[in-house]
């Protein structure tokens, strides 16, 4: 393909704004075209995409919004937009050259032109799956690794609890837990993901939460003395659930409450009071403000991945068209570990 050259683009349209659950249906393949240059004068970047990530704060990005939110919503009758592993094919930026690798938010499109390279990341090591860039080595990654280490100050003994666990950052924290010694349990919504977590992820327990009707009881059976740290994915029942089953002086890393994101009104969650008896500290946060920890991140997992000390399973589809149909999976849980789309490979 000639620099300069005139093809053609395969993107996928965000039709318009929703409510309730995503369907495939709320997301169109077009084709359009671009030109594989660089705009005389602009500091863009043109990329190839390669592999694109599922994330479940793609669904904020649907809905309409009437105050200001930590994510941009899409734009109706434009591609939607996250995070990718690409190739440069031109740049006028002087830190990327043609060939480089980068992860950064793209365009759910065979090519983008990125507008704001500063928030490129360029990728060094590849003697790892390049799509681990959009998952271990990524954002989730580093979500994982913040949210545990920092937020939860894990000790060598202590029971951690995470739900969501089989999930592109679960399968991390619990494997994190387990390096520090913690005694470790995930629930995951399949008989399959339960054998993951025991089996690949070397989880002490793991229980499929779709099968108890009494959450309270299932942890009280894994966790008869109480739960240490909980690394939060979910929300709702599970974490009225946990609230009682919290040890004095807990610690919940609030990453995400998937549970909650298609509801036209959140459920509400009975027993905060907990927080205050059992001195649990529950904190918040957004991966975005503790990217300064990438380079520190990058320096721990790499070699426990390269050491066969960390497994990471992802789910891959081959397809842009295929993208819509995994992204609106990960609200079914039919994603078996991290969900990523193949473009290109190369
Ligand atoms: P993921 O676990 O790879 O995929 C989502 C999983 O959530 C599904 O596979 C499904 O697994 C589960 N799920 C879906 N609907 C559910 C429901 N109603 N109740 C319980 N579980 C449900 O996603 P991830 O990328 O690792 O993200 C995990 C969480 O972290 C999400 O809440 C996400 O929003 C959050 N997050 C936060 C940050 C941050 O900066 N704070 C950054 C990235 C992600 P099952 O089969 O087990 O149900």
């Amino acid at each position: 393909m000639e620099k300069g050259e005139e093809v053609s683009n395969k993107q996928i349209i965000f039709k318009d704004y929703i409510t309730g659950f995503p369907k495939e249906t709320d997301m169109v393949l077009s084709t359009g075209t671009i030109k594989l240059k660089v705009p005389e004068g602009s500091n863009a970047i043109l990329v190839k995409n390669l592999y694109l990530s599922c994330d479940p704060y793609m669904r904020s990005c649907m809905a309409k919004l009437d105050k200001p939110n930590y994510v941009p919503s899409f734009t109706p009758g434009s591609p939607l937009t996250g995070v990718g592993v690409a190739k440069v094919l031109d740049s006028n930026h002087p830190n990327f050259k043609e060939g480089d690798l980068v992860w950064a938010m793209t365009g759910w499109e065979e090519y983008s032109l990125l507008t704001m390279p500063d928030n490129l990341n360029k990728i060094t090591d590849t003697d790892v799956p390049l799509s681990y860039y959009v998952g271990s080595l990524g954002m989730p990654g580093l979500t994982a690794y913040a949210g545990f280490y920092e937020l939860c100050s894990p000790k060598k003994g202590e029971k951690v609890f995470i739900s969501a666990a089989s999930g592109g950052i679960g399968q991390l924290v619990g494997q994190f837990a387990k390096i520090t010694g913690c005694y470790v349990v995930g629930s995951a919504g399949s008989k399959e993901k339960v054998d993951l977590l025991k089996n690949n992820f070397g989880f002490d327990e793991a229980f499929n939460y779709k099968e108890e009707h009494d959450l309270d009881a299932a942890l009280q059976r894994y966790f008869p003395e109480g739960i240490d740290i909980y690394f939060e994915n979910v929300g709702g029942k599970m974490l009225d659930a946990v609230l009682l089953n919290m040890k004095f002086g807990g610690r919940i890393a609030a990453c995400g409450m998937i549970s909650q994101y298609n509801l036209e009104k959140p459920e509400g969650v009975h027993n905060l009071f907990c927080l205050i008896s059992k001195q649990i500290r529950m904190e918040g946060f957004l991966v975005y403000y503790y990217r300064h920890l990438y380079p520190k991140f990058l320096d721990f997992i790499l070699p426990l991945i390269k050491e066969g000390k960390i497994a990471y399973v992802e789910d891959i589809v081959e397809g842009l068209e295929n993208a819509p149909g995994a992204l609106i999976g990960l609200f079914t849980g039919r994603n078996v570990g991290k969900q990523v789309v193949v473009v290109a490979r190369e």
